[in-house]
C-alpha cells in the first residue's frame, strides 16, 4: 500500500493517531498509521479520567486501538519510525527508519512529546517517575490525596503557584514543596505559610525508594524526609521529533513553557496538507483532548478529500 499515494500518513499511533485512523479508515481513505512505540505514557499502568476505561493501561488501550483498526481495509498500521519528510509538488514524501517510503497527500502529526527526564536535574527521578511520582494532578491526583505528597519543583517557573493549587484541589491540601536548592520566592513562601505548608529549599541528594515507590526524599544537610509520593512540575518535556520544524512550520509558545507547532484550530499548520494532533500539538493533551484532536484533524481530511472529489 505504500508504493501507492497514500491519502493520509499519520505520524504516531497513540490516542491521537489512531483515533484520526479511525475516522480516515471509516471513510474508506488509504491510510498508513506508523509508530515508533515509544509513547511518553509508558512509564504507568493505569491512567484515568478517559470515559468508560478509568484507570486502563495505555499500552492495553493502545492494543486495542490497533485491534479495532484491523476491520478497516483501507487502514495500515506499522511499528517503525519516520525518518525524513518532505513535500514536493503538492505530495509527502519520507522514509522511515526500517526503509519503508512513504507518499502521502496529507500527513497528520501524532508524535506526543518525550519527558526528558535528565532536563528536570533531580537525582533518581527516573525510579519514581510514573511509578509514585506523577506530572500531571487530573491523572493521578485522586489516587494520591492520602499519602504523603512531595511537590518537585527543581526548576524555576511562572506556573508553580498554580500547580499548587491544582494539586491542593485534585489531591491533598497537605503537601511539601521541594525546591532543590532554588529560594522560594516571598509571595509563595507566604502563601504556603498561611495554609500551613512545608517548604524545603536545601538540594535534594537523593530521592529513596523501593520498587519504584517513593520512601523519601534526602536533602543536602543529611534529613531524610519520609514521603509516599509525589508530583513533579513538568517543564521538561519537548517534542518527540522535529518533523514539523523541517517541513518548515515555526514553532509557538506552548502550556508550561513548551514550544508546539503553529496550528489553527482545526490542527491545521501553515504548511497545506499537514496537520498536528495530540500532545503533539498541545504538550500534555491527556487521552480525552489527543483522541479529540485526532479525530478533528481526520474529519477536517475527511470533508477536504470529499470536496476534491465531488468537484471531479
Ligand atoms: C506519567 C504520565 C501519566 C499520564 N497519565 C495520564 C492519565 O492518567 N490520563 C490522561 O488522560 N493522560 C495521561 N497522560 C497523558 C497522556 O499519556 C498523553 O496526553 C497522551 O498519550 C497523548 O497522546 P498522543 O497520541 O498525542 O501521544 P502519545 O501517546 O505520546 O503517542 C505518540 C506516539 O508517536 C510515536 N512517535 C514519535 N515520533 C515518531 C516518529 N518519528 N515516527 C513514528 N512514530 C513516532 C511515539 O512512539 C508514540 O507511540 C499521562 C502522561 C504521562 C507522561
Amino acid at each position: 500500500m505504500t508504493d501507492a499515494l497514500l491519502d493520509v500518513l499519520i505520524v504516531g499511533g497513540g490516542p491521537a493517531g489512531l483515533t484520526a485512523a479511525l475516522v480516515t479508515g471509516r471513510a474508506r481513505l488509504r491510510t498508513l498509521v506508523v509508530d515508533a512505540g515509544d509513547p511518553r505514557s509508558a512509564v504507568v499502568d493505569h491512567t484515568h479520567g478517559l470515559f468508560t476505561r478509568d484507570g486502563a493501561s495505555p499500552q492495553h488501550l493502545r492494543e486495542e486501538g490497533r485491534r479495532q483498526l484491523e476491520r478497516y481495509p483501507t487502514v495500515r498500521v506499522v511499528t517503525d519510525r519516520v525518518r525524513t519528510l518532505r513535500r514536493e509538488d503538492g505530495v509527502f514524501i519520507g522514509l522511515t527508519e526500517d526503509g519503508l517510503p512513504l507518499h502521502a497527500r496529507r500527513v497528520i502529526l501524532a508524535t506526543g512529546f518525550r519527558d526528558d527526564l535528565t532536563r528536570a536535574g533531580l537525582p533518581d527521578i527516573a525510579a519514581v517517575y510514573g511509578r509514585s511520582v506523577f506530572p500531571c494532578p487530573f491523572c493521578d491526583g485522586f489516587e494520591l490525596s492520602d499519602r504523603r505528597v512531595a511537590v518537585f519543583a527543581p526548576r524555576p517557573s511562572p506556573h508553580l503557584g498554580h500547580y499548587l493549587s491544582m494539586i491542593s484541589v485534585l489531591s491533598t491540601p497537605d503537601f511539601t514543596l521541594f525546591t532543590h536548592g532554588r529560594p522560594v520566592d516571598p509571595a509563595l513562601r507566604e502563601a504556603l505559610a498561611r495554609r500551613g505548608l512545608g517548604c524545603v529549599e536545601e538540594p535534594i541528594t537523593a530521592l529513596a525508594s523501593t520498587d519504584g515507590r517513593l520512601t523519601g526524599v534526602r536533602t543536602a544537610d543529611g534529613r531524610l524526609h519520609p514521603r509516599d509520593a509525589g508530583f513533579i512540575l513538568n517543564d521538561f518535556a519537548t517534542q518527540a521529533t522535529d518533523l514539523a520544524a523541517r517541513l518548515g512550520v515555526p514553532d509557538v509558545p506552548g502550556p508550561f513553557g513548551a514550544q508546539v507547532p503553529e496550528v489553527d484550530e482545526q490542527g491545521r499548520t501553515p504548511v497545506e496538507g499537514l496537520y498536528v494532533a495530540g500532545d503533539a500539538r498541545a504538550s500534555f493533551a491527556g487521552l480525552v483532548r489527543a483522541s479529540a484532536q485526532g479525530a478533528l484533524c481526520g474529519a477536517v481530511i475527511v470533508g477536504e478529500v470529499a470536496e476534491e472529489r465531488w468537484r471531479e
